[in-house]
């Protein structure tokens, strides 16, 4: 019997990390440098646990492999590819990440043996004069990329954006970009980790080093297109009684909604594809044909494709994504 699969975190410890994760979530985070949480994921460096039910203990990938077409859906078993397509985290940056890009399908495929990146970001919490990095000011060159990436002055050719909660970010591989210090997000992204580092904001370790940063493949990777005035996504608003659904990206790669439930809303898979809900505020239940599963603010479920009809009850907010 097909169910709704919660799946459990994947803490990732690094240098800019935080521990909001446990302060708004109630996580069990292992640190207080706890910069990502990979909710829902089928990567080699990173792949969920199922929290509950008779597959708990089971991998996504063997969810997959059991499942089949049921889990992932006919539109991507007929395309011959059995791979998971998604990557969904929680990051908190307490200090700001570096400067990165990252390439679409092809040149990963050819030089990385990955998929391509493209992502998008929701602020869950943003600190007052918190401000994140969205692609370059107008006009900039491929020649003052390069220059401004070997003589460690890019900054200047940024184009820096005033952050806040609710505010939605695309990113299109090729774009570069930044997650500024003191920004909570959820991320959706291609099932991808690879990241080339444009600037590092000239830090270096206590042993005086600086990490790598990938020159050439960034340049190779960059699109340069003004972004100025275009960088927050608005969506399309739909009240649906009590309900409101804002139908946010549309894309080659993913789909993404955020929902506002007041009483119950009415979702439906027929076996096409499949549903991924992270739940960013609430709690209550999401009740199928063979009884309910518990949700709260924080929690990420896999909804496989064929699940049929099912409900979303109890006041709460999530983020529904699918291919
Ligand atoms: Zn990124």
């Amino acid at each position: 019997m097909l169910y709704p699969l919660k799946m459990n975190p994947i803490y990732k410890e690094v240098i800019w990390g935080g521990k909001r994760l446990k302060e708004v979530f109630g996580k069990e985070i292992p640190s207080c440098n706890t910069g990502e949480s990979w909710e829902i994921a089928c990567h080699e460096n990173g792949t969920s646990l199922v929290a509950n039910g008779e597959l708990k203990g089971k991998s996504l990938k063997e969810v997959i492999y059991i499942y089949g077409k049921n889990a992932l859906g006919t539109k991507i078993w007929e395309e011959g590819n059995n791979k998971f397509p998604l990557l969904v985290k929680f990051i908190d940056a307490s200090d700001k990440l570096s400067v990165q890009v990252h390439p679409e399908d092809e040149y990963a495929r050819i030089h990385e043996g990955d998929f391509g990146k493209t992502e998008m970001w929701i602020v869950l919490d943003a600190k007052p004069d918190a401000k994140l990095v969205y692609g370059v000011k107008p006009k900039v060159t491929k020649k003052e990329l390069e220059k401004g990436i070997k003589e460690g002055t890019l900054e200047k050719l940024l184009n820096f954006v005033d952050v806040k909660k609710g505010d939605v970010f695309f990113i299109p591989a090729g774009t570069i970009h930044a997650i500024g210090a003191g920004i909570l997000i959820a991320e959706i992204q291609q099932n991808s980790d690879t990241t080339y580092r444009v600037y590092d904001w000239n830090r270096v370790d206590d042993k005086g080093n600086s990490r790598e940063l990938h020159v050439k493949k960034a340049l190779d990777v960059s699109v340069l297109s003004d972004v100025v005035g275009k960088e927050k996504l608005k969506g399309r608003i739909v009240k649906e009684g009590k309900n409101i659904r804002n139908y946010l990206v549309s894309c080659k790669y993913f789909s993404t909604e955020i929902i506002e439930i007041n009483t119950e809303s009415k979702e439906s898979l027929n076996g096409e594809k499949f549903n991924l809900l992270i739940f960013i505020e609430g709690e209550g239940r999401i009740t199928y044909k063979g009884g309910y599963v518990p949700f709260k603010k924080g929690d990420s479920f896999f909804i496989p494709a064929k699940m049929g009809d099912y409900s979303i009850v109890g006041q709460s907010k999530l983020i529904k994504t699918y291919i």
